[in-house]
């Protein structure tokens, strides 16, 4: 996809990423997507096998191409959850697919990369408690469903109450926002809750979707962001986490405008990222 490749280039030409800090990821291990997601499903998916009101559901058309992107894509969030334990930050290039549930994918999602991740984490790594911290526009809805009764991971979503899903989940701590909300009182929003939630619970990583559809340009988003409100978003969370020493891996979440702005607007989350680490030592 486009985008994928544009925001590489992109953050190559601004000095954001060179090639020792990139890493190659491999596609997600069955056994590990299973952690997740039914055999069933995966299965229809890989072969081209899901009917069509499982496809509409996903709203993106089954090609070889899609399916080996969405388990490397998957591969990527994987390693980036484990260079972020070992370094203390990673950021992936794609990732943030929370609307896929177990058994059906849905708003362009088909696994759910960080329900795998804190799957994974719990199981290989023995970590025993992980936060999601969710501030895509949309409510993280399936990752909320999935996590419902396993307190070892806490799903944390800051989203536009009106926008899609329409049946929402219950996560562990939601912020539905109002439409329209700008930069200083959605700031302020997440800055009144994120740090005491990580000074509560003491997770052992955050994964966090970085999702730019609170935009105030996006097509699907209902928030009125602006590209500085976003980078302050960014750094808010990164500096919570990285103060406290608590490792965040990043994904990119959702946005949708046209291309050369919307690449621009997922190059923030490096861009924090980059600044931050520089910043506590990384
Ligand atoms: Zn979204």
């Amino acid at each position: 996809m486009a985008k994928f490749r544009q925001l590489d280039s992109c953050l190559r030409e601004t000095g954001l990423a060179s090639d020792v800090q990139m890493h190659r990821p491999l596609p997600v291990p069955r056994r590990l997507l299973e952690l997740v997601h039914d055999r069933d499903y995966h299965e229809a998916f890989a072969r081209d096998r899901l009917d069509r009101q499982a496809q509409r559901r996903i709203g993106l058309p089954v090609t070889t191409p899609l399916v080996q992107r969405t388990f490397l894509a998957v591969g990527g969030s994987l390693l980036t959850a484990r260079l972020a334990l070992k370094h203390g930050l990673a950021c992936h290039l794609a990732g943030g697919t929370h609307h896929a549930f177990p058994d059906y994918g849905s708003g362009f999602c088909i696994f759910n990369d960080l329900a795998i991740c804190a799957r994974t984490l719990l199981e290989q790594e023995g970590l025993t408690q992980i936060m999601v911290v969710d501030l895509d526009v949309h409510q993280g809805d399936a990752t909320a469903l999935i996590f419902q009764h396993e307190p070892r991971v806490f799903t944390f979503s800051a989203h536009a109450a009106s926008n899609f899903p329409a049946r929402k989940q219950s996560s562990d701590l939601d912020l539905p926002i109002s439409d329209g909300v700008e930069d200083q009182e959605y700031l302020a929003l997440i800055g009144n809750h994120l740090p005491d939630l990580l000074d509560r619970l003491n997770p052992q990583i955050v994964l966090y979707n970085a999702g730019v559809d609170p935009h105030r340009d996006d097509r699907l988003g209902r928030l009125a962001l602006t590209d500085v409100g976003l980078l302050q978003r960014d750094h808010l969370v990164l500096d919570a986490c990285l103060r406290r020493k608590i490792p965040v891996a990043t994904v990119i979440g959702g946005g949708y405008d046209a291309m050369t702005p919307l690449v621009k607007r997922h190059a923030l989350v490096f861009r924090a990222a980059a600044d931050q680490a520089r910043l506590h030592g990384l």
